[in-house]
């Protein structure tokens, strides 16, 4: 998968693209991101990139020039995915982290300030992102994080990904939880049951806690599960019935 994202400030995207699961994906040739910078674009000698507002107002508007030009070169064959961040897209969902995943080229334009001129939301863009009900100051900390949810399950990217497939969300249950060593740490014991050996058991025992998080934390997510007569039983003896 080929990753473009233009922005205006693309050195905070940099640490974190050579880092940990990110890095090993493009070392391993599965994800190819290239960060640039809007103003490469810009045409004026002082490289400006924003302008007022018509109508007046606070706050400036990046201009439609410069992006339209990125995009001409960057997707000449008008075969991307062109992605814009903001708080007014599709909520990011684990769902559709993996839908992107199968894409082969995606671009992904990070607003500023008030954010882009309506035009290029109207021409160029194919899909807008939020991820979350909150307002960053600019789209770059939101791409970061939809390009970690997307590298992390691309197909072969994740050493283990087995890890990825029973992670929270994945199959609309929370995580269930975890224990290292030691057994015991300071008065805290590791459930017996993780230290029984019994594979079943200890599958049973972690579905169980996963099916009791979620109906505690997060009871919308039961609402699109089939639960079984089993599942209701281990909600009913954890008091939580009520809820679904
Ligand atoms: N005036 C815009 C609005 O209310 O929809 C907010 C602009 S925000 C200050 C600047 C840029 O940050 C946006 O253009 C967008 O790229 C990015 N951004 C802010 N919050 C975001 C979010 N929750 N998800 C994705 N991108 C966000």
């Amino acid at each position: 998968m080929k990753i473009d994202v233009l922005a205006l400030f693309p050195e905070i995207l940099a640490p974190a693209l050579q880092t940990g699961i990110l890095r090993r994906a493009q070392e391993a040739d599965k994800l190819a991101v290239n960060v640039h910078n809007l103003r490469d674009w810009a045409t004026d000698k002082h490289k400006s990139v924003d302008d007022y507002p018509y109508g007046g107002g606070a706050g400036m508007i990046l201009k439609p020039g410069p992006i339209f030009s990125a995009l001409a070169d960057l997707n000449p064959g008008q075969t991307a995915h062109v992605i814009y961040l903001t708080p007014q897209g599709t909520p990011l969902t684990q769902a559709l982290a993996e839908s992107l995943s199968l894409e082969t080229h995606l671009i992904l334009l990070c607003g500023r300030y008030k954010g882009v001129d309506e035009r290029v939301r109207d021409r160029l863009v194919t899909t807008e992102i939020s991820i979350g009900d909150y307002v960053l100051s600019g789209g770059e900390i939101a791409a970061l994080v939809l390009i970690d949810a997307i590298g992390r399950v691309l197909p072969g990217a994740l050493g283990d990904y087995e890890s990825a497939q029973v992670d929270s969300f994945s199959h609309e249950l929370l995580d269930h939880p975890h224990y290292t060593r030691p057994a015991e740490f300071e008065g805290m014991q590791v459930p017996e049951v993780l230290l029984s050996g019994h594979h079943d058991n200890i599958e049973k025992w972690r579905y169980t806690e996963a099916l009791r998080r979620t109906a505690q934390r997060r009871p919308a997510l039961l609402q699109k599960l089939e639960l079984t007569a089993e599942d209701i039983a281990i909600l009913k003896a954890a008091g939580l019935t009520e809820l679904k």
